[in-house]
C-alpha cells in the first residue's frame, strides 16, 4: 500500500529534507585528502543532532554509523571506518534524518581533489540520470517512467545500472512502497499520484552492473572493481510536477 502524505506532511518532509541537504553541504566543505571516513561519520552525526534531528541509519537493522560513506569501487552502504580517503577519489555519502516522526534521504559523489576524466563522466552520468528521473515523478505517470530515464541516461553512454539495489517509498519510514527500480519498462509499475513521496537513487557503475557484498555483511562493491556513484533526492509528487525535499 502507497502512502499518501498530506500538505501539511510533505512540510514536515521538506524540514526533515532540509538537514539532510544541509549536512551534505557541510560534507562538501569538510571532506579533505587525509580524513578517515569515520572521522566524516562523526561529522555528519554531530551536524545531524545539531539540527534537533536524529541520524536514521545509526542502527537501523544494525548499521553501526550515521552515514553510508562508499569510497571508489564501493557502490552504497561502506562502514565508516579507518579508510583514509585520498586525493583522486570519489566518495558517496548517503544520510538519512528524522525530524518530527518524518525521514529525509540523500545521497551524493564528491570528488576529492583532481579526479580522473573517467570519474568525472561518470558522476556527471549519475547526476544526469538521477535528474531525469525525477522530471517523471508527475502525476499520472507510471513508476515505470522514471526507472527508464535513469536507465537510458545511463546506458547511452555505457554505464552499468545497478539492479540489486532500487530506491524507495518515504515518509514515517525510510523504506516504503514502492520500490522505485533504475532500470525496466516505462509501462511497468504503479501509477504516480499527488502526495507520493519516493526517494530516487541511481547507483551507476563505470564497467558492470553486477554487485556484491563484503564479508562486513554491508558494503556493496562492484563485481569487477571499477568505480561507481550514486546521486539521491526525495522527491514528494504534487499537483505541480515534482518538488524536490533534499534541497537547502
Ligand atoms: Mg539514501
Ligand atoms: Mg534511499
Amino acid at each position: 500500500m502507497i502512502q499518501i502524505k498530506s500538505k501539511d506532511e510533505i512540510e514536515v518532509m521538506r524540514q526533515a529534507g532540509r538537514i539532510v541537504a544541509e549536512t551534505l553541504a557541510m560534507v562538501s566543505d569538510e571532506l579533505k585528502p587525509g580524513m578517515t571516513t569515520k572521522q566524516l561519520d562523526k561529522l555528519v552525526e554531530d551536524f545531524i543532532r545539531s539540527k534537533k534531528a536524529v541520524p536514521a541509519f545509526l542502527n537501523y537493522h544494525g548499521f553501526p554509523a550515521s552515514a553510508c560513506i562508499s569510497v571508489n569501487e564501493e557502490v552504497v552502504h561502506g562502514i565508516p571506518g579507518g579508510r583514509i580517503i585520498e586525493e583522486g577519489d570519489i566518495v558517496s555519502v548517503d544520510v538519512g534524518s528524522i525530524f518530527e516522526g518524518f525521514y529525509g534521504d540523500s545521497a551524493r559523489t564528491y570528488a576529492v581533489g583532481e579526479i580522473s576524466d573517467e570519474k568525472r563522466k561518470l558522476m556527471d552520468n549519475t547526476e544526469k540520470s538521477l535528474l531525469a528521473g525525477i522530471d517523471k515523478a508527475r502525476n499520472g505517470n507510471k513508476l515505470g517512467q522514471i526507472s527508464a530515464a535513469v536507465q537510458n541516461v545511463a546506458e547511452s553512454e555505457g554505464y552499468g545500472v545497478v539492479r540489486q539495489l532500487v530506491g524507495h517509498g518515504i515518509g514515517r519510514n525510510m523504506h516504503e512502497e514502492p520500490q522505485v527500480p533504475n532500470y525496466g519498462s516505462p509501462n511497468e509499475g504503479p501509477t504516480l499520484k499527488t502526495g507520493m513521496v519516493i526517494a530516487i537513487e541511481p547507483m551507476i557503475n563505470c564497467g558492470t552492473y553486477q554487485v556484491k557484498t563484503l564479508p562486513d555483511g554491508w558494503t556493496i562493491v562492484t563485481a569487477d572493481g571499477r568505480p561507481s556513484a550514486h546521486f539521491e533526492h526525495t522527491v514528494a509528487i504534487t499537483e505541480n510536477g515534482p518538488d524536490i525535499l533534499t534541497v537547502v
